[in-house]
């Protein structure tokens, strides 16, 4: 049968008359890579199946929550016993001090954490927190980095604010804006300047330790130690917003992998076990600030919500349980992918390079290497786009835009690398 995507045409049409672009978060719309978006019926295992009765090999994972794979039995059988013993209370159960305790277990800089309902509230309550803590109002971020979609991180945010070549956005006043500085990813030149100019003006550091929203970037060596070194020595806290990289680069997220003890932590997506979770937490004394104890507002009708906390808790603990072992056959699929796609590219002729660690990854068009951002962007997401749709013909569903990293789950395995490969191939030859 050939591919076609007519039911799913329908179905954008409709909800296009009915929600802004049809969707309810814009890179879902496929704008970048052209194409009409399936939409999805169902998912299992390591695969999608969509409204036209195409099946596809998911490498975005839910943008990374499924690492166990979709309706992984155990989580599922959770959540239903979850559900049938009510589905929000408002009042405290056993279930939120559990999935604490097991976060804590495998990231032990967090010493008291809270829980919300998406990453963006994990990150902007960080933020006030941090604030708070140091009497600051300034705060450091990076270029291409996406912290969320509150006011004052969208500056030079990566995900779909490059995806779709805006600035930040409009609504939101300079005055909020103000106080937040963008630089140069791996740059630590241009955050000594930043401090020389802002002396004890700058509250935090916020950074993806791993860059996943602009395409995958790695920190160079080096750099994440000397931004630890200077927040240090100025006072300055270092948040470390783990929503992507927390239990999906290792069990203890980038932390335990470069060994970097950042102040506060934010987290999200595998902690909820694709259930809507976020959490930030960290050093006691700054969290402690947190009312009731302390003057920092922050709250929310449905955080911990127990579906989500019987979800979360079911991921973490078959990954406290699968432990090394577990992430290292991951790394081991990953790179099997990862280089085997870079292989055809090869063969067919086309500047490719990959930029991955453990389960996360992304094929930029281009020769490389990415450093930042502003190479990010050197990319051919013209090239992208027609690969991208290359592959979801043939059945493989990637992250729809250069600058999104893809994601591999614990149930992808030989037949998934191999049509994956293959699919890349075809879909070369074609470029
Ligand atoms: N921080 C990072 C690093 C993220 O990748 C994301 C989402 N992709 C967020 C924050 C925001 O999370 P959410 O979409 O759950 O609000």
């Amino acid at each position: 049968m050939p591919f076609s995507l007519d039911r799913s045409r329908l179905l954008q049409q409709r909800a296009e008359s009915l929600i802004p672009g049809g969707v309810d978060s814009p890179v879902r719309a496929f704008r970048s890579v052209g194409g009409d978006p399936p939409f999805v019926e169902r998912a299992e295992g390591a695969y999608l199946f969509d409204a036209d009765g195409n099946r596809y090999i998911d490498y975005f994972g839910s943008w990374g929550p499924m690492i166990l794979g979709h309706a992984a039995p155990s989580v599922v059988s959770a959540v239903q016993a979850a559900a049938a013993k009510g589905t929000s209370f408002g009042a405290s159960t056993a279930a939120e001090a559990d999935l604490a305790a097991l976060v804590m277990q495998a990231v032990p800089s967090i010493e008291r954490l809270r829980f919300v309902s998406s990453g963006t509230e994990a990150v902007m309550s960080a933020i006030r927190v941090a604030r708070a803590f140091t009497g600051r109002n300034r705060i450091l971020k990076f270029e291409g980095c996406y912290h969320g979609h509150s006011d004052a991180l969208l500056v030079k945010a990566g995900s779909g604010v490059a995806t779709l070549g805006i600035p930040g956005s409009a609504g939101i006043p300079m005055e909020t804006t103000q106080f937040t500085t963008a630089i140069r990813y791996n740059d630590i030149g241009e955050v000594k300047k930043v401090f020389a100019k802002h002396h004890g003006e700058i509250a935090c550091i916020i950074l993806e330790p791993v860059v996943g929203n602009a395409g995958t970037i790695l920190p160079q060596p080096g750099f994440l130690e000397a931004l630890r070194e200077i927040c240090t020595q100025e006072g300055t806290l270092l948040i470390f917003d783990e929503v992507m990289t927390g239990f999906r680069v290792s069990l203890g997220g980038a932390q335990a992998l470069y060994g970097i003890k950042p102040d506060l932590t934010t987290l999200g997506k595998i902690i909820g076990g694709g259930l809507p979770v976020g959490a930030f937490g960290g050093r006691a004394e700054i969290m402690n600030l947190l009312a009731p104890l302390g003057p920092v507002y922050q709250a929310g009708t449905l955080s911990g919500n127990p579906l989500a906390m019987a979800a979360g808790i079911t991921t973490l603990q078959a990954l406290l349980d699968g432990g090394d072992d577990f992430y290292d056959a991951l790394a081991e699929v990953t790179s099997r992918i990862a280089h085997g796609v870079m292989d055809e590219a090869k063969k067919a002729g086309i500047p490719l390079c990959m930029a991955g660690v453990g389960s996360m990854f992304t094929w930029f068009f281009q020769s490389g290497p990415v450093h930042n951002f502003e190479d990010a962007a050197k990319s051919d997401t013209q090239r992208f786009g027609q690969f991208h749709r290359g592959m979801l013909e043939r059945g493989v569903w990637l992250p729809p835009s250069q600058y999104e990293a893809a994601f591999v789950s614990a149930v992808h395995g030989d037949a998934e690398i191999e049509a994956t490969v293959a699919a890349a191939r075809e879909v070369f030859a074609t470029l």
